[in-house]
């Protein structure tokens, strides 16, 4: 994490070759942490944060391989937490990687999703999907622990639905039978988790839970309330009066702003490093942060 390359500015810019939410193999990402590092010298991101859901088991490969590059790559996961009965997640930049509570939160993460898992699929044997654990295993391919992507996969190998977001709308998505929930920890928790592990809280993509203005300025509150330091600015695309929206949003309660593409697949309308420019704005980016000042020199 010491190559030399030119600092970040001190402010929003497009283009920075900086992308602080990416997905791999440990997650529900198509890239494994290997072929994501070299993607991303493909496409000019120079320093990145691997964020898989739940788990850094990639980090490590990331790392060395992002090294072995001339990148930079910072550990990090993407947590599943609760607020008010809504699935919100939190991005953890991890400059000191995981320990401690975080790391036992972790290990708890993946019993919740096994156990959820199981829940889902009984919820989908019930709607016509036989044998639902094994086929989403079996979409995923390895050991790791299983998403809602491998469940929606499984629907359409097996001819329940045409594509994935119709297996989304009509069985995984927010208010559906596959949509399970209630295993996550509440949002405060996770990002004492974070704390503890000296790690940088990010409410990661606030646009995307179709929130009112006003409750997702609810959300905010309650996540700086708990010592979460930072949101997500810019997210993949965005549209982007309502990302100027946002961003008063965080100036308002000085939280600090990162960006990351969400990226998960090659192939689609992301890449590494691509999302919306950034609206004009004072808000201080997130690798300002002390914490982070060897990853942004
Ligand atoms: P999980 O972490 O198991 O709850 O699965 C959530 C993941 O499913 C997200 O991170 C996305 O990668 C994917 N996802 C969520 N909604 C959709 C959708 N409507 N279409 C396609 N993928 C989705
Ligand atoms: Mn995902
Ligand atoms: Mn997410
Ligand atoms: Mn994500």
């Amino acid at each position: 994490m010491t190559q030399p390359l030119p600092p970040l500015p001190a402010t929003f810019e497009a283009d920075l070759g900086l992308d602080l939410h990416m997905h791999s193999t440990a997650s529900d990402g198509a890239l494994s942490p290997c072929a994501l590092a070299e993607a991303c010298q493909a496409k000019g991101v120079t320093r990145f944060c691997l964020t898989d859901h739940d788990t850094v088991a990639g980090v490590a490969e990331a790392q060395r391989h992002a090294d072995s590059l001339g990148l930079r790559c910072l550990a990090g996961s993407e947590l599943s937490t609760l607020w008010r009965g809504i699935g919100i997640h939190v991005v953890a930049l991890l400059p000191s990687g995981a320990h401690g509570a975080l790391e036992a939160g972790l290990a708890a993460q993946a019993r919740a999703r096994d156990a959820r898992a199981e829940e889902i699929a009984h919820r989908l044997e019930k709607v016509g999907l036989d044998a639902a654990l094994a086929r989403a295993r079996e979409q995923a391919g390895s050991e790791r622990p299983l998403g809602r992507p491998d469940f929606a996969k499984a629907l359409v190998a097996a001819e329940v639905v045409p594509d994935i977001p119709t297996a989304f709308k009509k069985y995984l998505g927010a208010g559906k039978p596959g949509d399970v929930k209630t295993h996550w920890p509440y949002l405060s928790e996770v990002v004492e988790w974070i704390r503890d592990s000296q790690g940088i809280a990010v409410l990661a993509h606030p646009l995307r839970y179709r929130l009112t203005h006003r409750k997702r300025g609810q959300l905010l509150d309650a996540f700086r309330e708990a010592g979460g330091e930072a949101a997500e600015l810019i997210s993949g695309h965005q549209n982007a009066d309502v990302g100027r929206d946002l961003a008063r949003q965080l100036e308002a309660r000085d939280l600090m702003g990162s960006q990351g593409s969400d990226f998960h697949y090659p192939g689609g309308p992301l890449a590494p490093g691509v999302m919306s420019a950034p609206p004009r704005c004072s808000v201080t980016p997130v690798w300002r942060h002390p914490k982070l000042a060897t990853f942004a020199a």
